[in-house]
């Protein structure tokens, strides 16, 4: 499979590690995003990691949805220069771009993104997205970003979201809770019940669990957009599927 442009987004269990960013694995992506930019394809980063960020120069409770607006408010920034300076390693231009799900409810709104994506891409710039979490509470709340990555990817005529996840693909039922659960390799179908289910936050960081995901992929199925779930501790998968074209694990829903 080719891909012109593709979404890229990263969740904040990857993106952390001990409560703080996990730089080592923000390094690994970088250098991936590099390598498939070298092929010609065209990448949009969505990333979560902004509460983390803030977390590290000031130690809010982060169970409270005030003080997660007021660390994503001081770790957007930090974040973003540790992006910029591991992308500068690749002499590669990275920008910030903070949207709420709502800006693409606006069809004017939506079209001066597109301007501006558009001309980022067309000058190798890698735009990097995340919620406007201090004003666009839902995110941060129920999500991490799945389903603002997934309007990201169709607004943005992308070809793909890969969505980088704590869990290397889907699988027929939880497999945190069922030792005998299988990893699906492809799905064409995802059924209502599947993204009603109890969404359970696994960490303190994280929010909105496989639901979400599904329900970005849901979306994307219906509009001719393809979806790639893999793990984000350790990128052997994603790397042969988007540099070598063969899928080794990680769920593919087309
Ligand atoms: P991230 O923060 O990495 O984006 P989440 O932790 O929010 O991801 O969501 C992934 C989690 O969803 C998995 O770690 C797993 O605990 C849970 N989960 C529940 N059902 C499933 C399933 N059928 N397949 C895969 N993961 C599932």
């Amino acid at each position: 499979m080719r891909f012109n442009r593709i979404v890229i987004k990263v969740g904040s269990h990857v993106l952390t590690e001990d409560g703080a960013v996990a730089k080592d694995r923000m390094l690994d992506l970088v250098e991936l995003i590099s390598e498939v930019m070298k092929r010609g394809t065209e990448v949009i980063l969505v990333s979560s990691g902004a509460v983390s960020a803030g977390y590290t120069v000031l130690p809010l409770d982060r169970k409270d949805i005030g003080n997660k607006q007021i660390l994503a408010s001081i770790g957007q920034p930090l974040l973003l220069k540790m992006y910029q300076e591991k992308f500068a390693k690749y002499n590669i231009i990275c920008s910030q771009i903070l949207l709420s799900s709502a800006d693409l409810d606006s069809k004017k709104r939506t079209h001066l993104a597109q301007i501006a994506i558009d001309g980022l891409l067309s000058r190798g710039v890698v735009p990097i997205i995340n919620e406007n979490d201090v004003i666009a509470t839902e995110e941060l709340v129920f999500g991490d970003n799945d389903q603002l990555s997934a309007y990201v990817t169709y607004n943005f005529s992308a070809d793909l979201l890969v969505i980088l996840s704590d869990i290397d693909a889907y699988y027929d039922k939880n497999p945190r809770e069922y030792s005998d659960a299988k990893a699906l390799q492809i799905v064409t179908d995802i059924k209502d019940e599947d993204m009603c289910a109890d969404v359970t936050p696994n960490s303190e960081f994280a929010t909105g669990g496989i639901v979400t995901k599904l329900k970005s992929a849901h979306f994307l199925l219906k509009r001719d957009k393809k979806m790639f779930l893999a793990t984000g501790f350790g990128l052997d998968d994603i790397r042969s599927f988007l540099i070598d074209g063969v899928q080794k694990g990680g769920t593919l829903f087309l």
